[in-house]
């Protein structure tokens, strides 16, 4: 019904200059199963020639599509909108089959990412400048907003649709090119999206998709062209220190998404069932496989034992199994490697005085599960309350006043999202400005909203995604002093 066959041969080849195409030497690597381990599909695994070979093909696009009429780029946007939302179930399966997610997880995903795609529809068309007297006479001032030119992203697996989505929406609103390269655990839904976007209008070359297990080689060949004008990068912060480095070469610009390490408050003035719910969505939403996911459980002394009660109840009631089977809560890890960081750290909160409420032991397999988890008495200094945990464990720390709560929550190097739970009006906007990070959810676990600007601070990285701000991001400013006579 949908017309659009996800796991065709087609889609399993690079994307670039509007072809399909082999990797140049024919090689391809494998996509696996997290639920079970199995090989899904082989994937042609782009080169660094197959890299150079999308960057001219995004170079060689950019003059006209920098030139093509704002209201074409967004009627092509809402086109992939409605073709995204008519195959909303073909996303969300082929999502949950490579990531892991559930279905109904996956269905959220397509519908927050998809958005991205309407929102920038809408924005295209709201692109302009500005005109200015000059303060002291003389001169009029005008800026003119031109796109940035052709970009790289380089997205994560965790959100394999909407951390595309949240670059290409804006990107295709301004005028850019560009050239993707998808997490190699999850490049499915990045071309299937590709192919919708064919379908939808989209000029050749304006998007290409290189799918690599070489991401380094790919990047840095792609990054060391002066014609490549932006980088978007959406992943580890280690990760994201080096493209900031490998972009200083060429100074292109840079927005970085990096990690979190969300301190969820919860204050004794708190409605404690509502705060149970809002930490359900922020610990388990994605496995907590999320940059957003609440990383350390702040909770005021006199409510700990009944908010973790609460807590470990609802998390292990909890069900494991594979994305798409009916009756399944909670999806596998992503990798082996995941559950063996999670286990990890659970083990050493442990070692440092933390007891286990729920959960605390990987499932042992096949598959690579780690159940929900809950634990207590966390000290402030475990490795648990410093690391991004990445999986479904909510250590639970308390604290005594105010001050504290804020001071713990702002040790830490990151500065992504945050969540305080508080009936008190005034604590709440001493709270938004205290805390140090780039989004607060108040008594909400859910802060990702298209219509709002996403971004951290500190070592979560710069830059935003979504709202008015996000096609800043994709826009140069050029003034003009206009002298009259
Ligand atoms: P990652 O290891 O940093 O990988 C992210 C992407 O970077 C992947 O496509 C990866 O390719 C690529 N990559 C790896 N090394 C590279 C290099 N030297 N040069 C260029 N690209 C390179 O992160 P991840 O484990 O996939 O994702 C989890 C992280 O992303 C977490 O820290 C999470 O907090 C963060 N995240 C942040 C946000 C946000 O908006 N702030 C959103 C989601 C996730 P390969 O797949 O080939 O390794």
């Amino acid at each position: 019904m949908s017309g659009l066959d996800v796991l065709a041969p087609e889609h399993r080849r690079l994307f670039i200059g509007g072809q399909w195409t082999d990797a140049e030497d024919g090689g391809t690597f494998d996509v696996l199963d997290p639920a079970d381990g199995s090989v899904l599909t082989p994937v042609a695994d782009g080169t660094v020639a197959d890299g150079t070979r999308a960057l001219e093909a995004a170079v060689a696009a950019q003059h006209d599509w920098a030139r093509t009429p704002a209201r074409d780029r967004g009627e092509i946007l809402r086109r992939a909108f409605e073709l995204v939302a008519s195959r909303s179930d073909d996303f969300a399966g082929l999502m949950s089959l490579e990531m892991g997610k559930t279905l109904k997880e996956a269905a959220g995903e397509v519908t927050y990412g998809n958005e991205f795609l309407r929102w920038y529809s809408e924005e295209a068309v709201r692109i302009h400048g500005r005109w200015m007297n000059a303060p002291a006479g003389g001169p009029r001032l005008l800026t003119i907003k031109k796109p940035v030119g052709p970009c790289l992203f380089v997205t994560p697996w965790n959100f394999p649709l909407a951390m595309g989505t949240r670059k290409i929406g804006p990107a295709i609103a301004a005028g850019c090119t560009m050239v993707v390269k998808p997490a190699q655990q999850t490049p499915l839904t990045m071309l299937a999206l590709a192919a919708t976007f064919a379908e939808a209008g989209l000029p050749d070359g304006v998007l290409n998709v290189v799918p690599t297990t070489s991401a380094k080689e790919v990047s840095a060949v792609i990054m060391a062209d002066a014609r490549l004008r932006k980088v978007s990068f959406t992943g580890s912060t280690g990760i994201g220190k080096t493209l900031v480095k490998q972009a200083a070469d060429q100074l292109q610009r840079v927005s970085m998404e990096l990690g979190g390490n969300a301190p969820f408050l919860v204050f004794d003035d708190a409605d404690i069932a509502k705060a149970v719910d809002g930490a359900m969505i922020a610990k388990m939403r994605n496995m907590g496989e999320a940059c957003t996911a609440a990383n350390r459980f702040l909770v005021h002394t006199s409510v700990a034992d009944e908010f973790a009660k609460s807590l470990a109840d609802r998390m292990g009631a909890l069900s494991l199994g594979r994305g798409q089977d009916d009756g399944t809560d909670v999806g596998p890890l992503i990798d082996e490697k995941a559950v063996e960081s999670v286990t990890k750290l659970v083990d050493s909160a442990v070692e440092a005085g933390a007891s286990v409420v729920v959960g605390g032991t990987a499932h042992g397999g096949p598959g690579f599960f780690y159940p929900p988890t809950v634990l207590v008495d966390v000290p402030h200094d475990a490795e648990i309350n410093r690391e991004e945990i990445f999986g479904p464990v909510a250590p639970i720390t308390t604290f005594e006043t105010e001050d504290e709560a804020v001071r713990m929550a702002n040790d830490t190097e990151y500065g992504l999202s945050s969540y305080v739970f508080t009936r008190d009006f005034s604590r709440t906007i001493r709270l938004a400005e205290a805390l140090e990070f780039g989004m607060v959810g108040v008594n909400t676990g859910l802060v990702s909203n298209p219509a709002a600007p996403f971004g951290g601070v500190k070592a979560s990285g710069f830059g935003r995604e979504g709202g008015f701000e996000g096609i800043e991001e994709y826009l140069d400013t050029t003034y003009v002093a206009l002298t009259v006579d």
